[in-house]
């Protein structure tokens, strides 16, 4: 057996794979010693691991692994990934939305970082606790999706009153910039955890954009387990990506490209 293992700062990625047939498992960080206990338990696997806890990991394998830097791995594994999608893309961005957030320009099948962002996945769980004291991921995203940001977002148009603005008016002028102080204690879970997942796509989508100049590329593919059941999160990158004339991609099994990555490499 085969396996890459992509032990992040917040889920551990598998990917392995056996007479040709690839699977995909992940587990908390948490559960880093399980993980460990199954990988020391396999008969003669071979193994590769990437990620920030790569080193934790490798602290507890009784087994032989090889180690591989993540932004390498995550490379090869979006490649790969596309490549079963049947997508032929050249020049591509990929944004990798995990605890934080990550930013690469690939060209000539070479990835160099970008730059990134410390708003990502861990922001969306970190501040959603904090406003509401909801735990569980599944469970914000959840409500997220059933709430407005109408009144807590600033739109480009509110400010620009009686005026044309320069800019579309739907906009976000400003992230939880609404005139908050009369309605602070009337706003529902709903509504905070949606203006929570707006920040975090609006700001990882519009360095993207960016970056996808930079990278002189109009694609940008999005990765990282922030979207997995998060359709509000789609949408909003989605439709910001589309806005600012990028073409948004995202990617089948996306949050495994690591994993996939280190497991190609073997
Ligand atoms: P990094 O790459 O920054 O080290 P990571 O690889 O652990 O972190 P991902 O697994 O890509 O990051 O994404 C982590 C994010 O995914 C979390 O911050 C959270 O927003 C979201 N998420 C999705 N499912 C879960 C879950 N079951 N438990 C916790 N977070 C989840
Ligand atoms: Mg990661």
């Amino acid at each position: 057996m085969i396996v890459g293992i992509d032990a992040g700062g917040t889920l551990i990625k598998v990917a392995y794979s056996e007479n040709g047939s690839s699977q995909f498992t992940k587990y908390p960080i948490a559960e880093i010693e399980q993980v460990a206990a199954w990988v020391n338990e396999l008969d003669n696997p071979e193994v590769c691991l990437t990620g920030g806890k790569s080193g934790v990991l490798r602290s507890l394998l009784t087994k032989e692994a090889k180690e591989m830097v993540e932004f390498e791995a995550t490379h090869q594994g979006v490649q790969f990934l596309l490549d079963q999608m049947g997508r032929e893309e050249a020049v591509y961005v990929v944004t990798n939305v995990g605890t934080g957030t990550s930013i690469h320009c690939i060209q000539n099948n070479a990835q160099e970082r970008l730059g990134g962002t410390g708003v990502g996945g861990g922001t969306l769980v970190g501040l959603s606790h904090l406003l509401t004291g909801i735990t569980d991921f599944e469970e914000i995203v959840e409500l997220a999706s059933k709430g407005s940001r109408d009144r807590i977002d600033l739109k480009v148009k509110h400010i620009y009153e009686d005026k044309e603005p320069p800019i579309p008016g739907d906009l976000t002028a400003s992230n939880f910039g609404n005139d908050l102080f009369s309605v602070a204690g009337e706003l529902s879970k709903e509504e905070l955890l949606a203006t929570v997942v707006g920040l975090v796509g609006e700001t990882v989508s519009t360095l993207s954009v960016i970056a996808a100049r930079q990278c002189q590329s109009s694609t940008v593919i999005y990765i990282g387990s922030s979207f997995i059941h998060n359709p509000l999160l789609k949408e909003v990158v989605e439709t910001y990506t589309i806005l600012r004339g990028s073409k948004p991609l995202f990617l089948e099994n996306g949050e495994f490209s690591g994993a996939v990555g280190a497991m190609i490499s073997l």
